[in-house]
């Protein structure tokens, strides 16, 4: 297939903004064009709902009845999956990490541990969102967690049983299917700067820039900049893990486009920083609650803890910063929410 004829459902609001600030450039030390993907949608926004598009058409052409996914406690893309299967009419389970205590949970028996919701995280933020949308929670801890896959599949087949047909949707949305999204989202900016959209950007960008936390952003960008000739290459600054492991995630992403679109073209370069994750995923240290603060205040742009504000914090202090940027705010805006008092400032 050709990547225009792929099936994609309609469900982001787009194009949006390439937006720039004179005191945001001033405070990052470069000139950055932000592409605010932070406004895709209303309850449902972020980078997620763009993957979606692509992976909700493959669940409705499959016929399925239930939608699975996993994710953390907070995680944007469970919380943006529960949202859109309800505009839909799918149902939707969602398999979240927890590190609180479980009431009940035997290895190999999550179902054991369902709907304890209220004895494991407080119901705000994201997972406040996944509740009023519908969705089953299944609680698993850490170690439970890392046979995710096992365990969607054996839903798959409890479910098929009862005679719902469900899909399986990876972590974060991060397939090549769903990271379609983002070659797409960089087609949209082409389109934007050739209709003088973006008063004084540049033909081409530099470097994307944005949060890496799956990897499925950053193959998609890295192959839709090459396509559209968005950018010279793509900085996918990692909230979790190291380089050498998201530079083989995103390989295997991009050999999985191109087999499903033979007419885009090889990747442009990714690299990817791992020195800005701070205390640890979900985690902001000083830096990036100083951070935070700065943008929100001096710039009224509202980053999140947990990705956006770490890979500003890395375009900022890159020692060869592009010029000029353009940064990709992904969302992430109901887990700063969560935070509450845990980020109360100075
Ligand atoms: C999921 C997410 C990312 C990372 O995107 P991946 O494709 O998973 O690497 C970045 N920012 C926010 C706000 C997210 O929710």
């Amino acid at each position: 297939m050709t990547f225009s004829s792929i099936p994609r459902l309609s469900l982001a609001h787009t194009p949006t903004p390439l937006w720039r600030s004179d005191r945001l450039d001033e405070l990052i030390g470069t000139r950055v064009w932000v592409k605010r993907d932070d406004m895709t949608a209303g309850a449902a926004a972020g980078n997620k709902i763009r993957k979606l598009e692509y992976l909700l058409a493959a669940a409705q052409a499959e016929g399925a009845t239930v939608v699975l996914t996993c994710g953390a406690a907070q995680s944007n893309h469970a919380r943006a999956t529960a949202l859109l299967c309800a505009q839909l009419g799918l149902r939707c389970e969602l398999l979240l990490r927890t590190e609180r205590p479980l009431r009940s949970e035997s290895p190999g028996e999550l179902s054991a541990a369902l709907d304890e919701h209220r004895d494991c995280e407080p119901v705000v933020g994201n997972l406040l969102l996944d509740h009023l949308a519908g969705a089953r929670v299944h609680w698993a801890s850490p170690q439970s967690y890392r046979e995710r896959s096992d365990w969607l599949r054996k839903r798959e087949t409890e479910l098929a049983a009862r005679g719902e047909r469900a899909f399986v949707i990876p972590e974060g949305g991060s397939s090549a299917l769903g990271a379609l999204g983002y070659v797409r989202a960089m087609q949209e900016v082409r389109e934007q700067l050739d209709r003088g959209e973006a008063p004084g950007a540049p033909p081409c960008f530099d470097a994307v820039v944005h949060a890496c936390g799956s990897g499925g952003t950053a193959a998609g960008c890295a192959v839709g900049a090459a396509a559209f000739g968005v950018a010279a290459a793509v900085i996918a600054v990692a909230v979790r893990a190291d380089s050498e492991y998201f530079q083989g995630v995103i390989r295997t992403l991009c050999a999985g486009i191109a087999e499903l679109a033979p007419d885009l073209p090889a990747p442009v370069p990714v690299s990817v920083p791992d020195r800005f994750i701070g205390p640890g995923y979900g985690s902001p240290g000083q830096e990036h609650r100083d951070l935070l603060a700065a943008a929100a205040s001096g710039v009224g742009l509202v980053l999140d803890p947990a990705y956006s504000v770490k890979a500003l914090l890395g375009l900022r202090q890159m020692p060869q910063q592009p010029d000029p940027a353009l940064f990709l705010h992904t969302g992430g805006l109901p887990g700063l929410l969560a935070f509450g008092e845990a980020l109360r400032l100075g």
